[in-house]
């Protein structure tokens, strides 16, 4: 019999880079013969350009297709998390059309937890195992499973309280971490549903390891703690999954970088969603300019009212120029210690190259881990979703990270240069320099050992 697994990934590159990873690993170590994935998106030639970017050799046992949406004249206002459920909940007839047309039929199916309803289709369509995958942090998959088994009492007082979540076992987590409360009840009905559908899975799969999240990781196990919650569905540390650095790779950003001193540049970007305003665009600008530090820059268009705006391109609009967003001069008065990259850049291959020292990130699961496998330290700039729970790992529980503190709603520039300093040049930077590098190793043996048992794919 030939095994073949379908994996499905939601619309976004933080959740196709980690679905992509897993599904190779899927096909060279765990005997799957063939493995197709479905990307979710509602621009398929802007995520082909961005996966051609991330993606580049060919095997014909692994197949990658994309489901395209049309959400034109779809209500997709709240937040990104309903946002991104809606359009997966719109994909479903395709994602069964799409099944069903493959050969030979599927006996395996991994889904993220965006798109958990599809677990269903899965059942409908008799694929032997259901597994989903968490591309973000155990964390969140105990807050999600946890939030769906409480009592209608308990949430009420969560959500008028506004105060922490206790969860068995694991860090409480602060009201603060919910981007826009007056969209939270909806957001919270989904979450709920997803934590709900989490537990009919055979397995779940986490993009984490022991070295990050012990405690977490621990408590899903634990009869005293969320085991109970879990229903004796088994949770799978399978990270790191992210995508290695391409070593041959030719970039003006790579050839830049080779020319700097060893890790005095600092890196900044806000994933492939982050959007800042156009003036918290000039005050990063002048943050950075003022620090006297190497860097490169990714910038994007800004937004005013949406932080995750990258992430849906309007190509109805006329897209806005990110460099006319910037100071009157920047570009001349920093040409010699910095490089600014529209839209996007090879982020593994400049977090992997030894003139990267420091990385203003926004957050973002994936790249976290990206800057943990690198052993690169971070300041913590969280924007939307699920990154100020990252945020507050990463600088209060690992301490890799320095975080910044947005104050009245913006990050002044001489913040950004302070906790550019601290990183960069201080005795607390050089630990955080020594914690990741000691977590990076951590990552390597969780690499070396992540053999996900052959029951995730054969019936018992
Ligand atoms: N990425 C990249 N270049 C960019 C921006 C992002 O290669 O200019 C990649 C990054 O390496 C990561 C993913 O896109 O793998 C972003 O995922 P993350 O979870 O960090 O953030 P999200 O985009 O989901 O907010």
């Amino acid at each position: 019999m030939e095994f073949h697994g379908v994996l499905v990934a939601s619309p976004g590159m933080g959740h196709a880079v980690p679905v992509l990873q897993l599904g190779k690993r899927l096909l060279n170590h765990h005997r799957l013969d063939r493995v197709t994935v479905f990307l979710v998106t509602d621009d398929v030639s802007h995520s082909k350009s961005l996966i051609g970017k991330t993606l580049t050799e060919e095997d014909p046992k692994f197949v990658i297709r994309f489901i395209q949406l049309d959400v034109s004249g779809q209500d997709l206002s709240g937040s990104l998390l309903t946002k991104l459920a809606e359009m997966m909940r719109m994909a479903l007839p395709q994602i069964r059309s799409a099944i069903m047309g493959l050969e030979p039929q599927p006996s395996v199916f991994v889904v993220d937890l965006l798109g958990t309803e599809a677990l269903s289709v899965a059942k409908e369509l008799g694929i032997m195992k259901k597994h989903v995958l968490v591309t973000t942090s155990a964390w969140f998959l105990a807050l999600t499973v946890y939030m769906a088994s409480l009592d209608k009492e308990t949430l009420y007082k969560h959500l008028s309280s506004r105060g922490a979540l206790f969860i068995p076992g694991c860090n409480p987590v602060k009201f603060d971490r919910v981007q826009d409360p007056s969209n939270y009840v909806r957001e919270l009905a989904e979450s709920q549903r997803i934590g709900a559908e989490v537990i009919t899975a055979d397995g779940v799969f986490v993009n984490t390891w022991h070295g990050v999240e012990p405690g977490t990781i621990r408590s899903f196990l634990d009869p005293e703690n969320l085991g109970p919650v879990m229903r004796g569905v088994p949770v799978h540390p399978v990270g790191p999954l992210v995508r290695p650095a391409e070593p041959d790779l030719k970039h003006h950003v790579l050839d830049w970088l080779d020319l700097q001193p060893k890790e005095s540049v600092v890196y900044v970007s806000f994933g492939s969603g982050g959007a800042l305003t156009a003036e918290q665009t000039i005050e990063l600008a002048y943050g950075l300019e003022l620090t006297r530090h190497r860097f490169v820059w990714v910038v994007r268009p800004p937004a005013e009212d949406d932080p995750s705006a990258s992430m849906f391109v309007d190509k109805t609009k006329n897209q806005k120029e990110p460099l006319d967003f910037l100071p009157y001069g920047f570009l001349d008065r920093t040409r010699d210690i910095g490089l600014v990259v529209r839209i996007w850049a090879p982020q593994e291959e400049i977090l992997a190259h030894e003139s990267t020292g420091g990385f203003v990130s926004h957050c973002g699961w994936n790249s976290v881990l990206e800057s943990i496998v690198n052993g690169v330290p971070m300041i913590a700039w969280p924007l939307y979703s699920e990154q100020k729970m990252n945020a507050w790992l990463v600088s209060e529980e690992l301490r890799i990270a320095a975080r910044v503190n947005v104050g009245d709603g913006i990050v002044k520039k001489e913040e950004i240069i302070e906790m550019v300093k601290r990183v960069m040049d201080e005795e607390d930077g050089k630990e955080m320099r020594e914690n990741v590098k000691e977590l990076k190793k951590t990552a390597e043996e969780a690499l070396k050992k992540t053999n996900i048992p052959s029951a995730y794919f054969t019936q018992n």
